[in-house]
């Protein structure tokens, strides 16, 4: 029997981009594990953060009172009031935000803080502006309103033979009555680009001439797990907002992100959580609040994360530029954070989701660079001619698949 369904029922549960993804990213790590997973942004699996978070577990699992309220508790909405005063204070004296747990929601990951958010200021009308494309794949099936994305593509440079970066096209940017806010993400997931300080305070005050907030997606950057590799700093003011998430720091699987909002929207925030879900998960609270004490989480990213992250990316553009050097017309996005390499290959003779499709034949599952280029005016060809890679898997594996994705492109160029 098929139920009738309503336009938002049907617009959540329809085949999506995010869903092809993270079934890719699911099966990748669970029941096909022959498959070199280099599609989705799950956080590698470093040995000593990984220490760091059996150590705290074991803590938490040997404190009967500590464990029992964990497990047997349901927290307030906002999250654990422990955990968010720890919280307030970090921001303010790593990030210098002048913020209390006041101005604090916890949501069960970054990923429903911005279902949250854009709901809260789309529909009715008014709209989401996503003033760099491309943008991240998990917002784009997220509104309950249809069509409330307006979605700008970035501006081009060129950097030598090989290289290129996007900036926010700031002449074309066109900010109309019924845009309710502006949405980044910093670094970008899909093309490992950090907006400069200049374009964020751009932004920022745009937003605030027109009286709607910035919202920054903050997945990978600072002051947590601070996977950036530019000098860029973390902005926030009273018509910013922006999420983090304790999911690349290697806890996805606490579900655990953290809206940063003047006190009315976070208050909002929390109360949509009741409204979804009652409370949060609040296990990565609890195994992260310590750290947040001293400086052991900031040294955790500055000496061990971001390190980490910087010798893969180095390692695995390298091998990528070695597999591709010859005639092949590519060009990679300076990669200034994030988990990603972002190809682009001009004149490519297939479509980017057919190369994917190719590449997953050979074992290797990348993401077609068409999902992240959503809700564009005009067709652009560019959108077909990316693909996102992921390097956080094993270094042999990682190895491996830059390989095959090198051969398979040398045979689609060739024509074979
Ligand atoms: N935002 C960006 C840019 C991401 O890449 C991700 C996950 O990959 C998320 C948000 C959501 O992450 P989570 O819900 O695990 O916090």
């Amino acid at each position: 029997m098929d139920f009738q369904r309503s336009p938002f029922g049907e617009k959540l549960s329809q085949p999506s981009g995010i869903l092809e993804l993270m079934n890719d990213l699911g099966e990748g790590l669970t029941t096909n594990r022959d498959a070199i997973m280099m599609g989705g942004g799950n956080p590698a699996q470093i040995p000593k953060v990984q220490e760091v978070w059996r150590e705290q577990a074991r803590r938490l699992v040997d404190d009967a009172n500590a464990i029992g309220n964990v497990l047997a508790n349901y927290d307030p909405p906002s999250g654990n009031p422990a955990f968010l005063q720890s919280l307030a204070t970090f921001l303010k004296s790593h990030c210098g935000w002048q913020v209390t747990e006041k101005n604090l929601a916890v949501t069960m990951g970054g990923q429903t803080g911005l279902f949250f958010l854009l709901n809260l200021f789309s529909g009715g009308g008014r709209k989401i502006l996503l003033p760099l494309m491309p943008e991240y794949i998990g917002y784009s099936n997220q509104l309950a309103d249809p069509d409330a994305f307006v979605t700008h593509p970035a501006k081009l440079e060129l950097r030598g033979d090989h290289r290129f970066k996007y900036h926010v096209d700031f002449e074309s940017l066109e900010i109309g009555d019924d845009i309710g806010a502006i949405c980044v993400s910093r670094p970008t997931n899909p093309s490992a680009n950090v907006l400069t300080d200049d374009e964020i305070q751009r932004l920022a005050a745009l937003a605030e001439e027109h009286g709607i907030p910035l919202i920054i997606d903050n997945a990978y950057g600072h002051p947590f797990p601070g996977v950036i590799f530019s000098d860029a700093k973390p902005f926030w003011n009273s018509h910013v907002i922006q999420t983090l998430s304790l999911s690349k720091l290697g806890l996805p699987g606490t579900r655990t992100g953290i809206v940063v909002a003047n006190e009315d929207i976070a208050g909002r925030i929390a109360a949509m959580t009741a409204v979804a879900g009652l409370a949060n998960n609040n296990f990565g609270q609890a195994l992260v609040k310590p750290l947040l004490e001293g400086d052991q989480l900031i040294k955790l990213c500055d000496e061990v994360i971001r390190p980490y992250y910087a010798k893969r990316c180095e390692f695995a553009s390298g091998k990528l530029d070695s597999e591709l050097s010859g005639d092949i017309p590519y060009r990679l996005h300076e990669t200034e954070g994030a988990f990603f390499l972002w190809l682009w290959l001009e004149d490519l003779p297939i479509t980017s989701r057919e190369l994917y499709l190719r590449l997953k034949e050979r074992g290797v599952i990348v993401v077609p660079g068409e999902y992240f280029f959503y809700d564009l005016k005009e067709d652009w060809q560019h959108q077909r001619q990316c693909l996102r890679i992921s390097y956080t898997q094993p270094h042999d594996r990682v190895e491996k698949g830059l390989g095959l994705i090198g051969d398979e492109i040398k045979k689609v160029y060739q024509g074979l």
